[in-house]
């Protein structure tokens, strides 16, 4: 399959050339040039705005049979377009193909998930005095400005997409520039479905331009962003200086407490895949295990014994368990945490290293005894790297895993189930699995605490996050 030509899209127009600034999109297995994509200029965000203040008032008016149609089509065409799809993430971002099909697959599922959603923005009726009426209802928040980061090339667009469309609202979309192909080919699923052409459009740009320069503009009235929590506050002052409305969806640092009374090998089958799943680059990452006493060597020993013996390689090749890393960056952050916590007493099992000479790869790590000093155990890695380290009471355990500002995912392995009682009550995140990895869903809100950020996306609580609500009272 050729990789696509790439563009933007504004108002319907695929907008490329005309001496932009342009950026080179790589692969990440090989280090080659896929692709030039053009950037925005501030006329383009012009355009994209007027636009998306014309697609506002167009979609503000589309009944919930419309919205379902458009979104249940687009779910359709992703379906059948999964192969290709899969393909271009994996090109742009490397993670192995059987994941970027499973993102497909994500999208669909919310997309239709939404297609019914559409018909339960209830509002209600207050009780009152006769000949008086109090209505509460539900309206489209407006336009969104969303900010999708490359981890996921196809879910996160989907999610930026998905709730404002079927709210009612218009967007304009800014997918990380190191994956566009795959943002514009779910974009286009939603055009090809019969979305007005002025509801939703694809821009990119260099990113503190664009977002500076949407979040000024009084025509948008939402912020949508996924990525760093750094880049996160950044945004979200921005955005506070006009009062838009803000879904954060920021940086995490995964704890996973492991009690002495569970199956270690089946936590191993389960936890290993999950935390080398897109190289660590996920959000949700089970990243710090606080491992107790009496399971800890098996524990640690097991752990580095099945990330040696992952199968790296391109994600386009059959078998590949983990692709490279998606881009620069993330190597030289893996080489400088793992150099550090080892400088302050951590103990390296396996990784710690780059392997090949093309392309991003960094090999499946294992610390253990890391001092809390050290910059990974504060900082999320973001990268394939497990950090494990032994407790000995619950009261310690649960400690640690509410230690740091952030709070998006935690996981906990024990039969106990006062003790799981205890946890769903004071591990402070977002998303707590039970043991279990399956911490989303379509219909599942999804989201994080303190520093991770705010509001939600998928399920119910995702569409209401694109509604504003109104209190009518007539006398
Ligand atoms: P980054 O913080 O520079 O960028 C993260 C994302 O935000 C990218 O998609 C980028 O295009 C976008 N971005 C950056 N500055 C922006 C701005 N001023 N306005 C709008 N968008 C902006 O870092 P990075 O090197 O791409 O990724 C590194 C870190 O980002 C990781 O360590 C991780 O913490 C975080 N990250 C989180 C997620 C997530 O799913 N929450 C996804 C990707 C990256």
């Amino acid at each position: 399959m050729e990789y696509p030509a790439l563009h933007m899209i504004i108002d319907g127009e695929k907008v490329s050339g005309g001496g932009r600034r342009t950026f080179d999109v790589v692969n990440p297995a090989t280090g080659e040039r896929l692709g030039e994509l053009p950037l925005a200029d501030a006329a383009d965000l012009d355009r994209a705005l007027e636009t998306a203040r014309e697609g506002f008032r167009i979609w503000r008016e589309s009944t919930p049979q419309q919205r379902a149609a458009v979104l249940q089509g687009a779910a359709r065409l992703m379906l059948e377009r999964q192969e290709d799809l899969a393909r271009v993430a994996t090109m742009e971002e490397g993670k192995p193909l059987a994941e970027s099909r499973i993102e497909v697959l994500m999208n669909v599922g919310l997309f239709n998930f939404y297609a019914g959603e559409v018909f339960r923005i209830y509002g209600r009726a207050l009780v009152r005095p006769t000949g008086m009426r109090s209505t509460v209802m539900h309206q489209p928040v407006g336009v969104v400005a969303a900010f999708a980061p490359w981890n996921f090339p196809l879910g996160n667009p989907g999610r930026k997409l998905g709730a404002p469309i079927a709210a009612g609202c218009s967007v304009i979309l800014k997918s990380a520039e190191e994956t566009p192909a795959s943002a514009l080919g779910v974009l286009q699923c939603l055009l090809d479905a019969g979305l007005p052409k002025q509801v939703a459009q694809a821009v990119f740009g260099v990113p503190d331009e664009v977002s500076r320069h949407l979040l000024a503009s009084p025509i948008v009235r939402k912020l949508s962003f996924t990525g760093s929590t750094v880049v996160g506050k950044h945004l979200a002052k921005l955005a506070a200086d006009d009062m838009k409305r803000t879904t954060m969806e920021l940086g995490g640092h995964g704890p996973v407490l492991v009690f002495d009374d569970v199956d270690v090998d089946r936590v191993l089958d389960t936890m290993v895949p999950h935390k080398y799943r897109n190289a660590g680059q996920v959000c949700v990452s089970p990243t710090r295990f606080i491992v107790q006493d009496a399971v800890f060597e098996k524990f640690r020993t097991g752990f580095a014994e099945r990330a040696s013996a992952l199968k790296i390689g391109n994600g386009l090749e059959d078998g590949t368990q983990m692709g490279p890393m998606a881009n620069p960056r993330r190597p030289e952050a893996m080489d400088r945490m793992i150099g550090d916590a080892i400088a302050k007493g951590a103990t390296l099992h396996t990784g710690g290293k780059r392997v090949g000479n093309a392309g991003y790869f960094y090999a499946p790590s294992v610390l253990s005894d890391i001092s809390l000093d050290a910059e990974i155990m504060n900082e999320e890695p973001f990268g394939p790297v497990a950090l494990i380290n032994r407790f000995t009471s619950e009261d310690a355990m649960i400690e640690e895993a509410n230690r740091l500002p952030y709070g998006l995912a935690a996981y906990a392995w024990t039969q106990d189930s006062k003790r799981q009682q205890r946890l769903m009550r004071d591990v402070e995140s977002g998303m707590l699995g039970i043991n279990s990895t399956m911490i989303g869903g379509a219909d599942s809100p999804f989201g994080g605490v303190k520093w991770s950020g705010h509001g939600h996306e998928d399920g119910p609580e995702g569409l209401m996050a694109c509604l504003v609500t109104k209190a009518v009272h007539e006398g």
